[in-house]
């Protein structure tokens, strides 16, 4: 098994007596700001004038400076703004104020990876990656618990890069579940790839194909969300909690003959071989290269495929069936 890391691998005094800016308080830069200020940290968040998300951080109690003076007068710079604008803020902003020694700190390696963001020989570059949404990142610290860290270094300056980084991972609370090394190329090929095949495309690919047959064959549109859909969070939840064998423990045998009999003759040897066509192309850097332009032209593919996936059926199913479910927030 990998080498983890935990609470008494990381040592917090390394951080102790540096400011640490976060740049962003969006889903990450929140959790990380408000969970290193809990351990005892000294923070201030760097935005631009006339961010929304600068009352917010104020509300909460941090410092709030412009992304020029948080990085002056920070020693460690951890950027939580989206990937896509992250080197232009980098440019602008951000490198003329790195002095040697500082550690220059990513969620994700996309920019450095793919080579958007440079940064000077001087400094560290590492990275602290939580394997969760920003939301529990915060909520689970509050709780006593953590959510896991994908760590790795990409420069080495102060020769404790890796050091400093658990220090950091703990001060989130990420070596309390545990805490994996790896590199800024796997981190940013694994991630790309689990989110598009996997979690987010395939997922919703599938649930939306299921419903769709469901619906195409006459059957009640509510019938197939909650069939296909709605369930889906019950069934992943037993995956979550005991793996495969948990989930079929659960379900009747009825299902689970049909679950060994069916999931191969949906995802076929074709969906795997195009699964390897994804991967190379986040591997040679041609997804890279689509996304970085389809903002640079305003992102009008991204838009149009947003509204159209909002428009459609199931959402408007989904949306009168949740508002019947009282223990649902209003989204
Ligand atoms: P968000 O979209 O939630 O962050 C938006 C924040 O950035 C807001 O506070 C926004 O301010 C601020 N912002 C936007 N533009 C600028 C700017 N030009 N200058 C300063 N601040 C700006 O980002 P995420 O938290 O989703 O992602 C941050 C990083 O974390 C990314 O690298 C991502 O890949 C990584 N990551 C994200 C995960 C997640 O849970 N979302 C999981 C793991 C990694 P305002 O709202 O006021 O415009
Ligand atoms: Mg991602
Ligand atoms: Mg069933």
């Amino acid at each position: 098994m990998a080498r983890m890391y935990y609470d008494e691998d990381a040592d917090l005094n390394l951080l102790k007596g540096k400011k640490i800016a976060i740049i962003g308080y969006g889903s990450q830069g929140h959790a990380h700001a408000l969970n290193l200020r809990d351990s005892g940290l000294d923070v201030v968040v760097g935005l631009y004038e006339g961010s929304k998300s600068a009352e917010r951080a104020k509300q909460d109690g941090l410092t709030v400076l412009n992304v020029d003076d948080a990085c002056e007068v920070s020693d460690i710079i951890m950027i939580l703004i989206p990937d896509e604008k992250q080197s232009k803020v980098y440019k602008e902003s951000i490198e003329k104020h790195l002095k040697p020694g500082n550690a220059l700190v990513f969620a994700h390696g996309f920019n450095i990876h793919f080579h958007q963001i440079v940064p000077p020989e001087y400094v560290d570059v590492f990275m602290v990656a939580p394997k969760g949404p920003g939301h529990l990142v915060r909520r689970v610290f509050t709780e006593g618990k953590g959510v896991p860290d994908l760590v790795a270094v990409h420069q080495n300056y102060t020769g404790k890069a890796f050091e400093i980084a658990l220090a950091y991972a703990k001060g989130i609370g990420g070596t309390r579940a545990g805490v994996l090394e790896t590199t800024f190329k796997e981190e940013t090929e694994t991630d790309l790839f689990g989110e598009q095949a996997v979690l987010c495309g395939g997922v919703t690919e599938l649930m939306k194909a299921g419903f769709e047959t469901l619906v195409d064959a006459g059957y009640q549109p509510e019938i197939a969300y909650f069939e296909c859909i709605h369930e889906m969070k019950l069934i992943v939840d037993l995956i979550y909690e005991g793996g495969f064998a948990n989930m079929r423990y659960s379900i009747s045998d009825t299902a689970e003959y049909g679950d060994y009999l069916t999931g191969k003759r949906i995802i076929t040897e074709d969906t795997r071989n195009e699964m390897k066509q994804v991967l190379n192309e986040i591997q040679t850097g041609e997804f890279a290269k689509k996304w970085l332009l389809e903002n640079a032209v305003g992102r009008p593919q991204f838009n149009a495929i947003r509204e159209r996936e909002a428009n459609q059926k199931l959402e408007k199913v989904g949306k009168e069936l949740r508002g019947m479910m009282s223990w649902l927030k209003k989204k």
